[in-house]
């Protein structure tokens, strides 16, 4: 590991002070995924902000009906709150499908949002190709072993798919992102917050390198009643998702008012798609409906040497999450 300074703040100001006079510098909350980085030397900062002591760890009611998770809060205490398994219950259920108990009781809603793919060979540095850890290098996964990697939004520079569960709840329930920067604060909806990778797969997010996430804001929801996240991967825990969906529903009888739907482990973002909700609306709930939008979800999908199969599980898992959350499974 290399050597570098460590500083605790006490405010949100001061967090944001501390780093923005050190180009390397990250902040420090749970550290679930940075310390591991910084460990094997994918991650190299030369100051650490610890912000573990900030009080942003409050869950609470916005005047708005909505809910405020704080950047803090770590994801046990989040997926148990009696308020987000009530009324996101969504949420509740993919974050419970991530990493183990140890894990989510460490592990901030900030710190969430912020995890890095786990490709192989971004996170082994021995490989030395990857544009993501050092760009220009070329991608190892292009022509390697691409079984986990994406087929929605990539491109010749990175295959790599975002890793967090958690995230793709909050794409399909549209959460907004609050952050705090040297200019003050301002507001990512989910869907912009993280980034497709393009030419410059090294950025992951929106966020700027001084900015602070302060907390992720909920809207009212009507999918409470009906919501499912279902999660398919090598093993029944402590494992990646090959691919998930989390999908919600606004019935009036058996006709689907709305819908939203997410897909986690396809592309370097949750990948939401408003096309294929717009397909549901007003249809009756049917195997064939949600068949339709599965296909639309995954319309332009492409495939490498070893994840062909993930476009048609990819289709399977919402077919299957829908009937779940219509209650036809
Ligand atoms: Fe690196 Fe992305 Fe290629 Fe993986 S897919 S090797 S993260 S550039």
């Amino acid at each position: 590991m290399n050597p570098f300074e460590y500083q605790k703040v006490d405010s949100a100001k001061g967090a944001v002070e501390a780093i923005a006079h050190f180009g390397d510098a990250k902040f420090l909350g749970g550290g679930t995924n940075l310390l591991d980085l910084m460990k094997n030397g994918v991650e190299r900062p030369n100051r650490l902000v610890d912000i573990s002591r900030l009080p942003l760890d409050k869950i609470e009611e916005t005047p708005d009906g909505g809910l405020r998770l704080g950047a803090l809060a770590r994801n046990t205490d989040t997926a148990d709150h009696p308020l987000v398994r009530e009324r996101y219950p969504l949420l509740s259920q993919a974050i419970l499908a991530g990493a183990s108990q140890q894990l989510r009781n460490m592990a901030t809603n900030g710190g969430n949002l912020l995890q890095r793919t786990r490709c192989y060979y971004f996170t082994d540095v021995g490989f030395a190709k990857c544009n993501k850890r050092t760009p220009g290098s070329g991608c190892g996964a292009l022509g390697g072993f691409n079984r986990i990697h994406a087929i929605l939004g990539a491109s010749d520079s990175c295959i790599a798919t975002h890793p967090s569960d958690m995230c793709v709840a909050l794409s399909a329930l549209q959460a907004t992102v609050r952050v705090l920067g040297p200019n003050g604060e301002r507001k990512i909806s989910m869907s912009n917050f993280h980034r497709l990778p393009g030419e410059m797969p090294q950025m992951d997010t929106n966020l700027h390198a001084d900015e602070l996430i302060v907390s992720i804001d909920l809207p009212q929801s009507p999918y409470a009643s009906h919501s499912h996240y279902l999660k398919i991967r090598d093993r029944a825990s402590y494992a990646f998702a090959l691919v998930s969906a989390a999908v919600a529903l606004d019935l009036d009888g058996d006709r689907i008012r709305s819908a939203r739907i997410a897909l986690g482990g396809v592309a370097h973002k949750p990948w939401r798609s408003e096309e294929a909700e717009n397909l549901l609306s007003g249809q009756q709930l049917n195997v064939h409906a949600f068949r339709r939008a599965a296909e639309r979800c995954v319309f332009g999908a492409k495939s490498y040497e070893y994840n062909a199969f993930k476009i048609e599980l990819a289709k399977q898992t919402i077919v299957r999450a829908l009937s779940q959350a219509g209650g036809q499974a």
